[in-house]
């Protein structure tokens, strides 16, 4: 009853041409694929470019971040509602933008709210630190990131990424019984907020690769993956796809 999605996360990456073509090698690859829903989320400069490239192809396009003010004296942000008229889905929470930039929990929750408002849908990032994961207390971690955004209501869609934050970009996935445990408790605590819990999707992120996805696209409550290095290899992305 969930579609599986496999979602790249492009992030830093690419420059014009390499944007150009990994999108239409992926296009070539993927776009006879219709039970699989596969979004690229290219840098924001790309959007447009790579929206244009996946029209009517199925793909679909997410930005990496958003702002939260629909419009305003921001400078160097970008609204959800500009996004609005190329992308599908936009990643909120991403670690590195908790952890680099520094974004609370509070901003995250806007963030996810405008995107929701503007008619898109959320991908929130969610995962714990290593020494989080060390201690013992990545469920605390996490239940605190998803009440940020869900506790005042929601009644709109939004996909779940379960990123354990030591399994990214490391070459160290999580153990697939470890992220399948991880989702089954998300999942648990999404129904606590009255969402839907067996429509929601739960991807998994962190070191997914050709070698290791399939073992957690079999777990019960992993509904697709968020990949980052695999996803800027159009061979590697599309097998990703076919597996899910
Ligand atoms: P990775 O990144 O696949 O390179 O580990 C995943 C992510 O950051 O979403």
């Amino acid at each position: 009853m969930r579609k599986p999605l496999v979602a790249g996360n492009w992030k830093m990456h690419t420059d014009s041409s390499q944007a150009q073509d990994l999108a239409s090698s992926i296009v070539s690859r993927v776009s006879s694929v219709t039970d699989v829903e596969v979004v690229l989320c290219p840098p924001f400069v790309w959007l447009e470019r790579v929206a244009k490239l996946v029209e009517e192809t199925g793909i679909l396009v997410g930005a990496q971040d958003t702002f939260w003010e629909d419009w305003g004296a921001y400078t160097g942000e970008i609204s959800p509602l500009q996004l609005s008229e190329m992308c599908s889905y936009v990643i909120v929470g991403h670690s590195e933008r908790r952890h680099i930039i520094g974004e609370t929990d509070e901003i995250v929750a806007r963030k996810a709210r405008a995107v929701a408002r503007a008619g898109m849908v959320p991908i929130l990032a969610v995962g714990e630190l290593e020494q989080e994961y060390k201690e013992g207390i990545s469920k605390e971690i996490v239940s605190n990131q998803l009440s940020a955004v869900l506790a005042d209501g929601w009644d709109h869609e939004i996909v779940i990424a379960y990123e354990p934050v030591w399994a990214i970009g490391t070459g160290l996935a999580a153990s697939a019984q470890y992220a399948q445990d991880m989702a089954a408790f998300i999942r648990e605590q999404l129904s606590s907020y009255g969402l839907n819990q067996e429509r929601v999707r739960i991807l998994y992120g962190g070191s997914v690769n050709r070698g290791n996805f399939k073992e957690f696209i079999e777990q019960k409550d992993i509904d697709g993956a968020l990949v980052g290095g695999a996803s800027l290899k159009a061979e590697e992305f599309a097998e990703l796809v076919m597996m899910a």
